[in-house]
């Protein structure tokens, strides 16, 4: 496949509340235009703590799409080969160009995206048709209404029981003792020793695992943490990039690992290291990275092609987006099942609030 045009074209989307203070979602879709007139999508979509971070991501888009711009690909294969090496230094854009150059082979081949994932890294696999969604919730009302509407795992962010563990308590009830509670600690525990009596406490709720109770960093003290943590764990911010994850299954240090494409560098490289991580009988999820529609595509398309049938953090983060996906159903994410992302209107995937289109 020969590229004919490469853009540059910059959102911002309102979150649906603040996340970490920020009230707007900012990024970059990249759109490849190939020689037959078809064009792919993907979303760089950066956050403090991940990946190469904002000012490295503007900075590599600039130089690059120049270099894209009449670049060849032959295969999925160049494609994966083409992303990795980009990974290793800014996995946001790798991500990005990996999942619109995998938008053009999916339209070309008259495949969805996730059934051009499954068929490249193992024939054999057969995507499955919808996602089991993991909702986050921050009341016990909210919680409620998500059960109703047939949500059955949950997953709430918390600090310190002192704080918290009302309001969990209030949630678990909500949502009754048969549905999934997860908690995520973000990191929120300077200390292993602090952590493990935070997870004492929280024990009380059953939680199916907690995110990442201590900071990125040390994965051996995360794996030791885990040892003796009466609550099974799972590493989120410690997966920054996949040597992460080769060395998190060497030292045993996670019950489950939480896979961000944008941030490991695409699909491709997250699939395959989520097969790898399964067959050491570690579980695997995948989410979004809050990102546009475009990215939460890649991520559904990556979600559908997991070992298991997990629930994953799919649920839109934004108040507006750039096109939509099939609506969810019965607490599951259907996949769309035309080629390629299939994001709804064309016309909204540009909105006016993006500003002008940029030349690299
Ligand atoms: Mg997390």
């Amino acid at each position: 496949m020969i590229l004919r045009q490469v853009e540059l074209l910059p959102y911002a989307l309102p979150f649906r509340r603040p996340v970490r203070g920020e009230t707007t979602r900012q990024g970059w879709l990249v759109a490849l235009h190939d020689h037959q007139g078809r064009r792919g999508l993907g979303d760089a979509a950066c956050w403090p703590g991940f990946g190469a971070g904002h000012a490295a991501t503007a900075a590599r888009l600039a130089t690059l799409l120049p270099e894209l711009s009449h670049a060849s690909f032959a295969d999925l294969a160049a494609v994966e080969a083409w992303a990795q090496l980009e990974a290793a230094t800014t996995p946001e854009v790798a991500c990005a160009v990996e999942v619109a150059l995998l938008d053009l082979f999916a339209q070309r081949q008259g495949r969805s995206l996730a059934q051009l994932l499954a068929a490249h890294v193992d024939p054999a696999l057969t995507p499955r048709d919808s996602v089991r969604l993991q909702v986050l919730v921050h009341d016990a009302d909210q919680a409620a209404a998500a059960c109703e509407a047939g949500v059955t795992c949950f997953k709430l962010k918390v600090s310190a029981a002192d704080l918290d563990l009302p309001r969990a308590r209030a949630i678990r009830a909500a949502i009754g003792p048969e549905a999934t509670l997860r908690l995520d600690a973000n990191g929120a525990w300077s200390t292993p020793a602090e952590a493990l009596a935070e997870l004492e406490r929280f024990a009380e709720l059953a939680p199916e695992w907690v995110e990442q109770p201590i900071p990125a960093g040390d994965l051996v003290a995360f794996a030791e943490l885990r040892r003796q943590s009466p609550l099974p764990l799972a590493l989120d911010e410690g997966l920054r990039a996949s040597a992460d994850l080769e060395r998190a299954l060497e030292l045993a240090a996670a019950d489950a690992l939480v896979l961000k494409p944008t941030y490991l560098g695409g699909p491709l490289v997250a699939l395959r290291l989520a097969r790898r991580a399964h067959a050491a009988g570690v579980r695997v999820i995948a989410t979004h990275a809050l990102d546009s529609v475009v990215g939460r595509a890649a991520a559904l398309a990556l979600s559908a092609c997991l070992p298991a049938d997990e629930a994953c953090g799919l649920a839109p983060a934004l108040a507006a987006d750039l096109g939509q996906l099939p609506a969810p159903l019965g607490g599951r994410q259907p996949l769309p099942t035309s080629p390629g992302q299939e994001l709804g209107e064309p016309s909204l995937l540009v909105p006016a609030a993006c500003g002008k289109k940029e030349s690299p």
